[in-house]
């Protein structure tokens, strides 16, 4: 029997409640990290595709901010309700678009939902502050408003975590919103659109863009764009952050990361060792919270025997295999850079503890790469200051915990670090000093749930209002003062 091969789909726009071709004509592949498949092609929008969406989220906002609260929220109900429906359908998708592992990316789509949860309680969350008496016979209220028309920019790593901490929050508090996913995993993006329609939202409330650098700036540039959700790389994060700022937007744009974990010689080895393989390994090192840098403080050579071991006897492969823990990276120029940042650790004298550039010759369709260790790294080489996002991890000698902190003061990002540790003076120590917004205590991914601020520091994040929590509901709604006098 022939067969006959069939065309690979233009992802369309989702727009005013319709799928549609981009104005513009252009489109580029969607592989399979993990085999290199073209399983979709994404357009490359312009600007007038995103005046298209900005239109209809606008006047899709003139009805959305006269909903009830309680009716917002009850469409987020069933939202919830049908992501749990198809939470292993989405998790194969992240699988498919992303490269990492199932087991993960279920985990992902588990805290994606938890976002719909957290919006969910939107009449809660967008109560106001009253105070009467303020002055004889006079009260004050506060009342919260949506903005009008949102954007939220994405990037490749999360591609359901990261929407999710954006449009249902931003939506439940009454604006508009236009989702311009990461055209590296652009596929997920358009089922939760489908999911979040057939949810009861209606049209033009949420929209969706395909495309990149030209989408991004047609959002930060547009005057009916109010407020700019961002994440991504530190480059792109501190240029959108400036230039929607420079355009009098409201913006938060969290970006890159290089996370700490500090090894104390009492810590329990052989679990510090493992939360470390996973933190740094898992999802191919490709999450702003992994661990990227280890301080091994005091004489840590037992550690380190152990961190190879345990690293030699992962396993990398296909994310849908049971047993894997290092999935490929995004692509093969991601694999490349980290090839050369390899190469730059053995030129800056590191030394090179597990070859990542080894072992994977079976796996030559997608791309992989072992788990990389560099020992004796120092503060000022490459490998120690930069994220390179990928299954590669520096390993620091410190004397003291003194010395360990220092070199996190010392990082540009301040998202995450974490203390493997049983001795209660140094935890607090490092909770004091830790020059860091999310911290672990012998937990190696210390990322915060819904309810929580996602709260990066230094040149991990720019802006003010962080990402979720109640950060993310004054991030998403404006407030009016109303100073009422009785005695008139
Ligand atoms: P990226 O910066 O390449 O892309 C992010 C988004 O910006 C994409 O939608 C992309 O199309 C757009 N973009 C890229 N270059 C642009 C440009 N020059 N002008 C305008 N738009 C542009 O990031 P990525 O590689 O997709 O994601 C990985 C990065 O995201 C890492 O640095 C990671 O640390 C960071 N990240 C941070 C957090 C956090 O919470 N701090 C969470 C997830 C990912």
């Amino acid at each position: 029997m022939s067969m006959i091969k069939q065309e690979t789909k233009v992802l369309k726009n989702y727009i005013n409640g319709e799928w549609v071709e981009p104005i513009a004509t252009n489109s580029i592949d969607v592989p399979n990290p993990a085999t290199g498949e073209v399983i979709a092609k994404v357009p490359i929008s312009n600007t007038e595709d995103v005046e298209k969406a900005v239109a209809a989220a606008k006047e899709a906002f003139k009805e959305w901010r006269h909903v009830p609260v309680p009716k917002r929220a009850r469409i987020l109900y069933k939202y919830h309700y049908l992501l749990t429906e198809h939470h292993e359908e989405l998790a194969k998708l992240v699988v498919a678009e992303n490269g990492k592992a199932y087991k993960e990316a279920y985990g992902e789509v588990q805290r994606g939902i938890e976002c719909v949860e957290f919006a969910a309680g939107a009449p809660t969350l967008m109560m106001g502050e009253t105070l009467s008496n303020i002055a004889e016979e006079i009260d004050s209220e506060m009342f919260r408003y949506p903005h009008g028309v949102v954007g939220g920019i994405a990037p490749f790593n999360f591609p359901m975590m990261v929407p999710l901490w954006m449009f249902p929050l931003a939506i439940a508090c009454g604006n508009t919103f236009i989702l311009k996913p990461s055209e590296r995993t652009p596929m997920l993006a358009n089922r939760l659109a489908e999911l979040f329609t057939e949810a009861g939202a209606p049209r033009g409330v949420l929209n969706v863009v395909h495309g990149a650098h030209d989408v991004v700036n047609g959002l930060l540039d547009h005057e009916d764009v109010k407020a700019i959700s961002f994440v991504g790389s530190q480059p792109v994060a501190k240029y959108v952050y400036s230039r929607a700022a420079a355009n009098g937007k409201r913006v938060q744009a969290l970006s890159g990361a290089k996370n700490h974990h500090i090894v104390m010689p009492d810590a329990d080895l052989k679990k510090a060792a493992g939360n470390i393989i996973s933190s740094a390994f898992g999802s191919a090192g490709q999450r702003c919270m992994a661990c990227s840098a280890v301080v091994v403080v005091g004489d840590g050579d037992e550690f380190v025997k152990e961190l190879k071991k345990q690293a030699d006897n992962l396993i990398v492969g296909n994310g849908m295999d049971d047993e894997v823990l290092l999935t490929p990276v995004i692509r093969e120029s991601q694999k490349e850079k980290l090839l050369n940042y390899i190469e730059s650790g053995l030129e800056e004298g590191a030394k090179l503890i597990c070859d990542g550039r080894k072992g994977t010759d079976d796996l030559k369709e997608g791309y992989f790469m072992g788990p990389t260790i560099f020992d004796h790294v120092k503060p000022e080489m490459t490998v120690a200051k930069e994220e390179m996002f990928g299954p590669i991890l520096s390993l620091l000698r410190a004397e003291t915990l003194d010395e360990g902190l220092e070199f996190i003061r010392k990082s540009r990002y301040g998202n995450g670090a974490t203390i493997y540790t049983k001795d209660a003076k140094a935890v607090r120590q490092f909770r004091e000093e830790a020059d860091a917004g999310m911290l672990g205590i012998n937990v190696g991914v210390p990322a915060t749930m819904a309810f929580f601020p996602f709260s990066g520091w230094k040149d991990s994040f720019y802006g003010d209002l962080h990402v979720n929590g109640k950060d993310g509901v004054n991030f998403y709604t404006r407030k009016k003062m109303i100073t009422s006098r009785f005695d008139y």
